[in-house]
């Protein structure tokens, strides 16, 4: 089997170097682009599976070169970034990043999110059958990542897109936090949701919901939500 091929997007080497000998220990290639320019010219030329994204570049910021990637593909990218700052990180996953690892980080870590961003990644190419959701007015495809209210369309970031996909196929179900977290990251986020609720105010607020009285999504308070069953 063909390894993956990850591009490190990095000027510092010896975080660069680092990353490469754990890539290659986990069995997967991999190249590195110390600009943001080489990144992009590599990026097109090599096609990687996945790309590791630093925002602190010398010749361009990270953000930018994430809007022209995302132009281009939607190869897998994971933002690895010294900035921890919340506004930053809901930024980098708006923009279209698919994760964000804070440095100094834990190669385990990273790992893990590796593996699930390719999982998803590998899942939406193997979906054969068109897979369209509905309920109420609300239409997800599956494949093709276009949500319609009303047929408005309502443009959600992947993480969104994953949460309502997750709540849909479970219509009428009170679903946990745990189980939404590990439907929608695959792994523990952090100890009390707030990555979930963060997310999850995000796309009612996109759906258009009001709390006083939800159309899609009800708050089960203390164990999760639940997507409201036509
Ligand atoms: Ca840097």
């Amino acid at each position: 089997m063909a390894k993956d091929r990850i591009l490190i997007v990095e000027d510092d080497k010896s975080i660069s170097q680092l990353l490469q000998v754990a890539l290659e220990a986990q069995g997967y290639a991999s190249k590195v682009a110390d600009t943001a320019r080489e990144a992009l010219t590599l990026f097109r030329s090599d096609n990687p599976a996945l790309v590791l994204l630093d925002l602190g570049l010398p010749d361009d910021d990270g953000m930018h070169l994430l809007a022209q990637m995302r132009l281009i593909r939607k190869t897998p990218i994971i933002i690895v970034s010294a900035r921890d700052q919340e506004a930053q990180k809901v930024a980098a996953l708006d923009a279209g990043a698919d994760d964000y690892v804070t440095k100094p980080f834990s190669t385990s870590e990273l790992f893990a999110r590796i593996r699930v961003a390719l999982r998803h990644r590998a899942d939406a190419e193997n979906a054969s059958s068109a897979e369209v959701l509905s309920a109420g007015g609300l239409v997800c495809d599956v494949d093709s990542h276009e949500v319609t209210i009303d047929g408005e369309p309502v443009h959600l970031t992947p993480i969104e897109f994953r949460l309502l996909c997750v709540l849909m196929r479970n219509p009428g179900k009170v679903l946990t936090h745990r189980f939404i977290q590990d439907e929608v990251w695959g792994y523990p986020t952090d100890n009390n949701y707030q990555t979930l609720r963060v997310f999850m105010a995000s796309l009612r607020r996109k759906l258009g919901e009001r709390a006083s009285s939800p159309r899609y999504v009800t708050t089960e308070i203390g164990v999760g939500y639940r997507f409201i069953a036509e």
